[in-house]
């Protein structure tokens, strides 16, 4: 095995999604926890025409595979698989990471089941000792965080969920684009691409914002809202919710922050009228400042708050908001 870590990058109308410079810093970690350096975390590009793209990947300072072929000028998890095989068999690499997307989670386990390899999936966090991998991940319904621990000789399929790693940053140095043919048989790829169906809604990704406040029930109701929205906008923000109210339809499904909903990580989150309900935290408790306002001083969202205000949120906000227009 030549080792290393081989990572996936995934790519939309020529971006790179925001799960990719997140996967890059797994992937280097690992790289380096397997007793390797930076250039032991190797990352591919596949598409059509995407050289740009790979271009601008080895500016995070990591080598580029590039991968361009006209049958993966969209998306599809057979010809994904194709492609990736031989570079699999030819790098051998100790993990192959993949970010738990929708596209991620469709690829990763066909790669695995079509060569014979262990895959772990909607892993939070990845470690190595020794000659084994330790994933952590959350079973049951999310109720029980579990280590997996992984030993083997064949490359392991690992998807990472997204949020679960800081990104990282272009850096300034810049590594190699390599070219690597594949012979892609289009008949063998079963899925077609149709067209791109965008959400309804105009919608926000939380998961890329700085800053976010988000309602909850103590709200009371949802003409309350507009108090939150303004407030967010005030200190650049957006909006957020606990899951009632997106259950509520009081706003989309998108804003909904936590297990079933968004795993966030801005620099501020300001929790206005939420309890703090463990499946709530788990979607936002590595924000960089996390801001609480509940009426109740027992509610569990001040055990992780780094400030508190036990006040009435439809009170201190339309105060706050005063202040900061003056
Ligand atoms: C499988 C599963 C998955 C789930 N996934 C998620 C998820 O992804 N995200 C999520 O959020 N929840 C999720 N939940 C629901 C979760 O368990 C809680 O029910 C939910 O987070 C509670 O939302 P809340 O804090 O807004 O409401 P509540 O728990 O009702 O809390 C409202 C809070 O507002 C305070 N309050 C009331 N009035 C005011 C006021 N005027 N000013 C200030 N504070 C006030 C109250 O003291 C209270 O603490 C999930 C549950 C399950 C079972």
């Amino acid at each position: 095995m030549s080792g290393g870590v081989l990572l996936i990058a995934e790519h939309l109308e020529g971006r790179v999604a925001p799960s990719t410079p997140e996967l890059i810093t797994t992937g280097r970690r690992l790289a380096a926890a397997f007793g390797g350096d930076e250039r032991d975390a190797r990352i591919v590009v596949l598409g059509s025409g995407v050289r740009d793209l790979a271009n601008h990947l080895a500016g995070y300072t990591l080598d580029v595979l590039l991968v361009d072929h006209p049958a993966l000028a969209e998306y599809t998890g057979d010809g994904y698989v194709q492609a990736l095989r031989g570079i699999v068999e030819s790098t051998a690499p100790r993990v192959v990471l993949v970010a738990h997307t929708s596209q991620g989670y469709d690829f990763a386990p066909a790669l695995a089941g079509a060569m014979d390899l262990p895959l772990v999936t909607n892993c939070l966090a990845l470690d190595v000792e020794g000659d084994r991998l330790i994933a952590t991940r959350r079973l049951l319904n999310e109720k029980v965080q579990a280590q997996v621990e992984i030993r083997s000789e064949r490359p392991i399929v690992v998807t990472v969920r997204p949020g679960a790693e800081k990104p990282v940053g272009p850096a300034r140095g810049t590594m190699t684009v390599t070219d690597v043919p594949v012979s892609i048989d289009p008949s063998a790829v079963r899925e077609k691409f149709v067209r791109l169906e965008r959400p309804q809604v105009q919608d926000i990704d939380l998961s890329g914002a700085d800053i976010i406040v988000s309602a909850g029930r103590g709200i009371q109701k949802k003409e309350n809202l507009v108090l939150i929205e303004e407030f967010a906008k005030a200190i650049g923000g957006v909006v957020g919710a606990s899951r009632p109210l997106t259950d509520m339809d009081w706003l989309p499904k998108t804003r909904q922050v936590g297990q079933s909903g968004k795993t966030v990580r801005p620099k501020l989150y300001v929790a206005c009228g939420i309890s703090g309900a463990m499946q709530h935290v788990a979607g936002m408790k590595d924000a960089g400042l996390i801001v609480a306002i509940n009426t109740d001083p027992t509610a569990p969202i001040f055990e992780i708050a780094h400030v508190g205000f036990v006040a009435d949120v439809l009170k201190l906000l339309p105060a706050t908001l005063k202040e900061l227009k003056r």
